[in-house]
Formats: structure tokens, sequence, C-alpha cells
């Protein structure tokens, strides 16, 4: 659990949550814990753990067998022009050869 961030409008540290609200006992302010971290776009990570942003190129570090074909994406496949998407499958690409298909962050490596 991280720490809850301090009142936006007192500053006080006292801070604490109920029902996905965040209160301030000083103050009386409610306000809503998502608002509060800054942003909620999802952040996407290759296997190193660097970031991944759309238009990245990226190497598969693992062969991949192809769900509902004999295809295996080998290791070292370079995969340019990623695009991050929502979900388990979090990179939308096109690789030559395959054409369109979804990977998995986590079996990639930014270049
Ligand atoms: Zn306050």
């Amino acid at each position: 659990m991280s720490e809850l961030p301090p009142c936006p409008k007192c500053n006080s540290t006292y801070t604490y949550e109920d029902g996905g609200l965040l209160m301030c006992p000083e103050c009386g302010n409610e306000w809503s814990a998502d608002a509060a971290s800054g942003s909620d776009e999802p952040v996407y990570k290759d296997a190193n753990g660097a970031v991944l942003v759309d238009g990245d190129t990226v190497t598969v570090i693992k062969d991949l067998k192809l769900k509902g074909s004999s295809q295996v994406l080998k290791v070292g496949t370079k995969v340019k022009n990623i695009r991050l998407v929502e979900g388990d499958h979090n990179i939308d690409c096109k690789i030559d050869g395959f054409g369109a298909m979804k990977l998995k962050s986590e079996f990639v490596k930014k270049i």
C-alpha cells in the first residue's frame, strides 16, 4: 500500500481513505483518490522494466508460439512501430511475414 497523499486543500497529512474517497479530518475536504494520483494513463513496461510508448521498436526475447497456427515468432524478431493497448496482450503490432498480432510487453525488449 502506498502512503496516502496529503490534503490538497490544507496540506494535512492526516488524510484517510473511506469508500474510495480520501478524507481530511482537519478541514473536512473529500476528494477522489484516482484524481489525486495524477494520471490514470496505464504504463507499459518491457522485460527489463523500460517504459514502452507508441511507435517504439522492440525485439522478441523468447520464442512465442502463435495461437491458431504452427508458426513461431523467433527470439530476436524485430517489431517496429508498436501500438500499446489495454489488456492482457498489450502490444498491437504488425510483423513482416506474420501480419497483425498482439504481444505481451513482458516478452519484448525495447531497442
Ligand atoms: Zn484538509
